[in-house]
């Protein structure tokens, strides 16, 4: 009878990671029993929030690590018990305005316009919808709607659907991403200088009166700066946590600072998960191994230090990436490729500090501002 050593089976489980998490399936305690009988291997893993291509995976890639490095013939039967997430630390489900359905509300912001800050929550949607996902993003650019065109789905009107009685918004689906956009309802050409209190009814219905059904994330791609739209969002949504993107260069960076000053303002405290750099050096095709720092040198890096927020990476100019924008199909959607890879590290990034802020910081609330001055004192 074939004899497999419970070591090396335990050796090679500690090759296998879930999507999200840092650890190990053994050191996470996520393996609960471990039992072989001759040939067949009987693993019992308990997963809390695990989407069902991260459970697939986590079952292809146990098979693989045992045949290549315990026993090639190995019959192998793994068990996923699914822990229900606790929903008590759920932030949006226990705020009185609360987006049923929705776990995370990421914010993604930029100081100043045209640093990427779409490309980047475009390519973050898609890296997330990979990674078997439920996301949705909320265009809430009222100035500069882009979302729907990188995700080729502009011109589109999202339709009236009843539920429960209720007239609601069904938002747009390309690429396994829920998409509400301002520029569903303007013309492309038709600049939209909307008052602030238009621009933030318009955005509570697309939060509100939409039927986003169950999502895992939301990010809502913010205008750039620091305006009555980022007060609305933090008024009328609880959210877990926001992102700046910011490229090295020096006008760009001083603003990323007031967008990080302006979460991290005493009535507003809204998380912020990291600083994503953006457009951070470019490598000519004929020169591959050459780095050109066109907007200055980690800039960004050396911000998130100072300010002491997570760096979740850095992302070169490409023009893949500007092409992917433009046709409308992110190039993170690429099987793998060195750009899908520097998003998808950004997207576990991400996520590690999404957890880690879960578990270390209490549920945000939602702000109550009465007048302006709040964001007037960063700008
Ligand atoms: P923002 O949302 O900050 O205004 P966008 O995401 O619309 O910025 O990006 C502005 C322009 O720069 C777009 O044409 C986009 O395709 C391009 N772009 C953004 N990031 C990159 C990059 N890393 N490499 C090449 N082009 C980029």
């Amino acid at each position: 009878m074939v004899k497999i050593s419970r070591d090396d089976v335990l050796g090679a489980l500690k090759e296998v990671k879930v999507a999200g998490h840092d650890q190990n399936i053994v050191d996470s305690k996520m393996l609960k029993n471990l039992q072989i009988f001759g040939d067949q291997i009987d693993i019992d893993l308990s997963l809390s929030n695990p989407t069902l291509r991260a459970r697939k995976q986590v079952e292809i890639d146990i098979l693989k690590i045992i045949h290549q490095k315990v026993h090639q013939k190995a019959k192998i039967s793994t068990k996923i018990q699914v822990i229900a997430p606790k929903r008590e630390v759920n932030a949006n489900k226990i705020k009185g305005k609360a987006i049923p359905g929705i776990d995370s509300i990421i914010a993604i912001s930029s100081g100043k316009g045209g640093v990427g800050k779409s490309t980047v929550t475009a390519n973050i949607a898609t890296t997330l919808a990979k990674m078997g996902c439920r996301v949705g993003i909320l265009d809430a650019d009222i100035y500069g709607p882009s979302i729907p065109t990188m995700f080729d789905v502009e011109g589109e009107r999202p339709l009236a659907i009843k539920i429960k009685g209720r007239n609601l918004m069904e938002p747009i689906e390309n690429y396994g991403v829920k998409i509400l956009s301002i520029g569903f309802f303007t013309k492309p050409s038709q600049a939209v200088i909307w008052r602030g209190p238009m621009a933030s009814k318009a955005l509570n219905q697309l939060i509100f009166d939409a039927a986003w059904g169950e999502l895992d994330f939301l990010l809502v791609d913010l205008p750039p700066g620091t305006g009555d739209i980022h007060l609305s969002i933090v008024q009328a949504v609880p959210l877990n946590g926001a992102v700046v993107v910011s490229t090295p260069q020096y006008v760009a960076l001083a603003d990323a600072k007031k967008g990080i000053a302006m979460f991290q303002q005493e009535n507003i405290k809204v998380p912020v998960l990291g600083l994503i750099e953006n457009m951070s050096y470019f490598t000519p095709s004929e020169l591959p191994d050459k780095k050109y720092y066109i907007f200055g040198k980690k800039g960004a890096e050396k911000l998130a230090l100072d300010k002491n927020v997570p760096f979740l990476g850095e992302v070169p100019i490409v023009q893949s990436i500007r092409e992917g924008s433009d046709y409308g199909r992110p190039v993170s959607m690429q099987k793998s490729s060195p750009l899908s890879e520097v998003f998808t590290k950004i997207t576990q990034n991400l996520i590690h500090q999404l957890l880690k802020r879960n578990k270390e910081l209490p549920v945000t609330k939602v702000v109550e501002i009465t007048s302006m001055t709040g964001c007037e004192a960063v700008n």
